[in-house]
């Protein structure tokens, strides 16, 4: 798996990606289930509020050769502050359109 990680902008200050590394290592969270090697492609930001930059984001990942999107956990599920992204629907709605069928999208990483 060839994974490019998109986060929070608004997050950046409160993490620096610490466990999204740690869920690529170790394979948990989102990254379980995967039996191949998994390589980092790219650690974006979604360009801020309110993520109109995100399908810009996703093409240049997979350019890169992200065969995967994943969102960090602080846009759907709100970590490490609680404040999940308001536009985080529109947000994959967007990523999935970009991305085109052959590539997964993953929703969270741990
Ligand atoms: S659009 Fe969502 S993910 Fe991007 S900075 Fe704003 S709150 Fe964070």
């Amino acid at each position: 798996m060839k994974v490019g990680i998109i986060r929070c902008m608004q997050t950046e200050d409160y993490c620096p990606g610490t466990t999204d590394f740690m869920a690529i290592r170790n394979k948990t969270g989102a990254f379980e289930q995967v039996k191949e090697e998994i390589e980092l492609i790219g650690f974006i930001n979604c360009g801020g509020c309110p993520g109109k930059k995100v399908p810009l984001r996703v093409r240049e990942l997979i350019k890169r050769g992200a065969d995967t999107i994943a969102f960090a956990s602080c846009i759907q599920k709100g970590t490490p502050i609680g404040y999940p992204c308001p536009f985080a629907k529109r947000i994959k709605e967007l990523a999935e359109k970009n991305a085109g069928a052959s590539v997964q999208i993953l929703e969270y990483t741990h």
